[in-house]
């Protein structure tokens, strides 16, 4: 338990819950009532003793010389500690208190607005974008996920917002998020007050985590298969699903020199942790060309919210060409730098027609702005 101090701040807010009285009740009152039943006893002792040794009563006792008179009012104040009701003793605490005068603040909602991005919402609320992914699962840690009309949780500062699942201790939570536990528990945010680490919070409450962070989940299609008649490792690209070429399409190299995958184009959206290429807005059927020579290893509808998707293999590095509104090449095809790929479109997780272009050296997104001047 906290020093008793701090502790009538956030027991304030609990009391006003309502449905967490009991628990505060279970928690607090029984320490302290044996506290002041204590120090009760230790009253009414004082006195026969003090009067045994002869010392004239202390005034803080009872402000009486009287030994017996004294006796009694520690007898009274005793007798008043242990019959008190929990809530009545609640509120004499309280009011010896200094209750915090701000409006409880809390997480804020954020409804989506067509043509927002997630770089401008973050801005707006001033935090990082990253705590936006981490305080709404719905995301998917992809930008793309983000759809006009969806209601975000935007936490009043950066970390981790999360939805307790009833198992998870806050200590475990606060290692898994890299974060102080105290700063959990002791978040004006949170309604945590009297919780310990060790403490398990309901399934279902929500739980701001000042300060936390988590790796991001990088949408990566691109799985490793083994044949299983050579044993042989084979790159294979989503198998099974559609749109992918078959498991060991040999790979091409390029040329090592890139050129815009468009030529008329305007930015909509950088590269950031969450958004893993660089998105050209322009109208739909705007032509798209190949970043560098390389061969077609995906060719199709992408059920990752990519929609209509082209993927390039330039031998180590890759290139991703999303939400075409079609596409002119096939599996397997050798394509030069520069050719002519397919058209602009708003297909898949897509807010707008644009141009949701990636490149990958060996699987891991990289910024395509530092390798091609847009
Ligand atoms: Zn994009």
């Amino acid at each position: 338990m906290k020093p008793t101090g701090d502790m009538f701040l956030p027991r304030r807010k609990t009391f006003l819950a309502g449905t967490a009285l009991e628990r505060v009740f279970n928690r607090y009152l029984t320490p302290i009532s044996i506290g002041v039943t204590f120090i009760g006893v230790v009253l009414v002792f004082m006195g026969p003793v003090r009067a045994a040794l002869g010392l004239s009563a202390s005034p803080a006792v009872g402000g009486s010389t009287n030994p017996a008179g004294q006796s009694q009012a520690g007898l009274a104040s005793l007798s008043n500690a242990s019959m008190l009701e929990p809530v009545e003793f609640n509120r004499q605490l309280v009011a010896f208190t200094t209750i915090p005068d701000r409006p409880r603040r809390s997480v804020g909602n954020y409804t989506v607005q067509s043509g927002d991005t997630l770089f401008a919402i973050a801005n707006k609320f001033s935090i990082d974008p990253k705590t936006i992914f981490w305080s709404n699962d719905v995301l998917q840690d992809d930008v793309h996920m983000l759809q006009p009309g969806m209601e975000l949780a935007i936490p009043p500062e950066d970390g981790v917002y999360y939805t307790a699942d009833g198992v998870r201790t806050l200590q475990r939570a606060a290692d898994e998020y890299k974060a102080d536990v105290n700063a959990i528990i002791d978040s004006p945010y949170n309604e945590l007050a009297g919780y310990t680490p060790e403490d398990v919070p309901p399934w279902g409450m929500k739980i701001l985590v000042p300060g936390g962070e988590r790796d991001m989940n990088i949408p990566n299609p691109v799985r490793t298969v083994t044949d299983q008649t050579t044993g042989k490792v084979v790159s294979g690209f989503m198998p099974g699903m559609g749109g992918s070429c078959p498991a060991g399409t040999p790979g091409g190299g390029g040329t090592g020199s890139w050129v815009r995958p468009m030529n008329d184009y305007m930015i909509t959206q950088t590269f950031y942790a969450g958004h893993s290429g660089i998105d050209l807005g322009a109208p739909v059927g705007t032509p798209v060309y190949a970043a560098d020579t390389g061969v077609v290893i995906f060719s199709g509808w992408n059920d990752w919210g990519y929609g209509i998707l082209v993927v390039l293999d330039h031998g180590g590095w890759t290139t991703y060409y999303a939400h075409l509104n079609s596409k002119a090449v096939g599996c397997g095809q050798l394509v030069s730098r520069g050719q002519y790929i397919g058209q602009v479109g708003s297909t898949g997780n897509s807010n707008g027609a644009h141009l949701h272009f990636e490149m990958r050296w060996n699987h891991t997104p990289t910024n395509p702005a530092g390798l091609i001047g847009f």
